[in-house]
């Protein structure tokens, strides 16, 4: 948890603002772009840098896995830099590459994982988005749909709804289901 006093704002606070670390695992041509504008930062101290400098923004909740992340992200606010006016056309840009690359928002935040039929939605969606940005069919099909047991494939979706209301990100989880079974060609 990050308090940034840099200027006094109405207390806002952000949760998840890397997306469950889905921002810092970018398509390729998103982590160009990036890295043509910004080669000092990575991908995790860009996506918390651009929050930060929102207005309002007086805190953020961000999930850590190890040391050295805990290190960047203090050593980052300790000597915490605006982004400006070129962070800002740099995320732009970078939400444009993404959009269009067909990923899916998802941040296997595992809010659906009760769903009546048992399927196992992050882990599809996990494995469509590896599959937009490597490109690896084989791999797809395998954790998409071989790797996983009966019971939690995709074409189990019998479009009851309840997925959708537990989503944060607002997926329409049963239709990205359908599209993602056509892909798969079953
Ligand atoms: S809509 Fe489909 S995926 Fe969602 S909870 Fe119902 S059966 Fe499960
Ligand atoms: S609730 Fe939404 S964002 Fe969270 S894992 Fe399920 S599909 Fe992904």
């Amino acid at each position: 948890m990050y308090e940034i006093a840099t200027k006094a704002r109405l207390p806002v606070l952000v949760m998840e603002p890397l997306k469950g670390g889905a921002l810092c695992s970018l398509v390729p041509a998103a982590e160009k772009k990036l890295k043509e504008n910004f080669p000092d930062e990575s991908q995790a101290t860009f996506g918390l840098k651009w929050v930060a400098g929102r207005q309002n923004v007086s805190m953020m909740l961000s999930g850590m896995s190890n040391f050295e992340q805990l290190k960047e992200n203090v050593d980052m606010f300790c000597n915490y830099k605006p982004l400006g006016k070129k962070g800002d056309t740099t995320a732009e840009e970078i939400v444009r590459i993404i959009q269009s690359s067909g990923e899916i928002p998802c941040t296997a935040c595992r809010y659906c994982s009760d769903c009546p039929r048992g399927i196992n939605i992050p882990a599809v969606f996990m494995a469509y988005n590896t599959y937009k940005k490597t490109g690896s069919r084989h791999k797809f099909v395998r954790e998409a749909w071989d790797n996983l047991d009966e019971a939690e494939r995709p074409d189990r979706c019998i479009n009851c709804g309840l997925c959708m209301r537990r989503c944060p990100q607002k997926l329409e989880i049963p239709e990205l289901l359908s599209m993602i079974l056509k892909e798969l060609g079953k």
